[in-house]
């Protein structure tokens, strides 16, 4: 199962890193170590001080496809949930300045929390007007509406092929929109999806 990760598709949450909006969408992986499946704690791992939430909507691939296209591009993933990209701030920025790859900060073990999935007919919206939340701790700290994404998921999927197989169980991670930050020890982290809370685990 691959995990593939899309980098600064909301403009609001590239400007708060400090980076450039993309002309074109920005992909990283993980591997499928880097799952966190719903039931299990997060951890901070020792090699970072700034581990940083990045809530987001997640697609799962229900088909092989390669170089797919308009008009049946999302005919390939069927379920969609919320689900947290941790990312090592301090390390990614250290590999950032060095023109290094991101993976050590990015995609190691329990890098990619997500919960169970959901039917797109069940949660009855378009996919590109889908509203998502993070709390922490009983506040909100990130808002995002799939309106807001700059590439949206059909382009995603068609960009994603173009490189990459995509067979049946992949993960996309969509990108997050504003509101990143540091997550402590002990913090209550709740996803939700639409108004339903669906998914919550502690940091240890
Ligand atoms: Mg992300």
């Amino acid at each position: 199962m691959s995990i593939f990760c899309i980098g600064r598709n909301y403009v609001a949450h590239a400007h708060e890193l400090g980076n450039e909006v993309p002309t074109s969408p920005v992909i990283f992986m993980k591997p499928s170590t880097a799952v966190l499946a719903e039931g299990k704690n997060s951890t901070i791992p020792s090699f970072t001080n700034d581990l940083h939430y990045e809530g987001e909507l997640v697609l799962r691939v229900c088909k092989e496809g390669k170089n797919l296209k308009d008009p049946n591009v999302l005919d390939y993933c069927d379920v969609i949930t919320v689900g947290i990209d941790f990312t090592a701030r301090d390390l990614q920025n250290k590999l950032k300045e060095k023109g290094l790859p991101w993976e050590k900060a990015k995609a190691f073990d329990g890098s990619a929390a997500v919960s169970r999935f959901f039917s797109l007919d069940k949660v009855g919206k378009d996919i590109q007007d889908i509203n998502f939340h993070l709390d922490i701790n009983g506040k909100t700290v990130q808002e995002g509406n799939t309106s807001n994404m700059l590439f949206p998921v059909d382009e995603l999927i068609s960009h994603v092929s173009k490189y990459f197989t995509l067979k049946t169980g992949d993960l996309i991670f969509t990108g997050t929109p504003s509101g990143v930050g540091r997550v402590e020890r002990e913090d209550l982290l709740e996803l939700f999806l639409e108004k339903e809370r669906i998914f919550y685990f502690n940091v240890k």
